[in-house]
Formats: structure tokens, C-alpha cells, sequence
């Protein structure tokens, strides 16, 4: 994946993170904009602490979706982000513009929930 593509998939996890955070304010958001306009890595130690703050402060189910946006923009750190992290094969990127913060392909995802299926039936 290039630099212009990850730019575009973090400016994508930056505006879930703000529609999922409803309890951000002013300051916090203004990082986050900074941090999709800015393709320095720096910037990202800010946007690191607003995500702790907010956690703190969100109901279980959105701290678990900040939470996958999180790592998700971690992964971009580390220079993962877009390969599946169960085979490391890349993760196609129409997935990646429907949940940006995919982290199977759709083979693995697919393994996985047939898994969690057949292990939430009745055992006989
Ligand atoms: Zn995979």
C-alpha cells in the first residue's frame, strides 16, 4: 500500500473515530483534523491520547469500536495496516473502504465465522 493510499484509509479511520465519539470536544477534534492532514508520523502520539481519553468516557460497545480504530491506525504505524494479520496476505481494498478497520481478508474472516458458528451450536 503507498503513502496516498494509507493517507486515505487514516483520514477514513479518523472520521469514524469522530462519528463514534460523541463526546469529543473541540480541542480533541481539532487534533484529529490535524492528524488526517498530516502525513508526518508525529502527529499521531496526539491523536493516541485522545483515543485513551475518549475511551474512558464512551459506552462499552463504542469503546470497543474506538478501540479496533485504534489498533487499526497502530498497524499503519507499524506499516501492516491493509495485510491480514492472520495470513498476511493483503486485504482487498474495496473491504478496506467498507470497514477500514478490517483485519482478516475476506477468506480468513470467513474461516473465523464459521468457526464461532460451529462453536455456538448445540454440542450433541
Ligand atoms: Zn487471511
Amino acid at each position: 500500500m503507498n503513502h496516498k493510499k494509507r493517507h486515505h484509509f487514516k483520514k477514513l479511520l479518523l472520521a469514524e473515530l469522530k462519528r463514534h465519539a460523541q463526546y469529543i470536544n473541540d480541542e480533541q477534534a481539532r487534533a484529529l483534523d490535524i492528524a488526517g492532514d498530516d502525513l508526518q508520523q508525529s502527529s499521531d502520539l496526539a491523536v493516541r491520547d485522545v483515543i485513551q481519553e475518549l475511551a474512558l468516557k464512551l459506552s462499552e460497545h463504542e469503546s470497543k469500536i474506538v478501540a479496533d480504530i485504534d489498533q487499526a491506525l497502530l498497524r499503519m504505524e507499524e506499516g501492516s495496516y491493509g495485510m491480514c494479520v492472520r495470513c498476511g496476505h493483503e486485504i482487498d481494498e474495496r473491504r478496506l473502504e467498507a470497514v477500514p478497520t478490517a483485519r482478516y481478508d475476506a477468506a480468513c474472516q470467513t474461516e473465523i465465522e464459521a468457526v464461532k458458528g460451529s462453536g455456538a451450536g448445540p454440542s450433541l
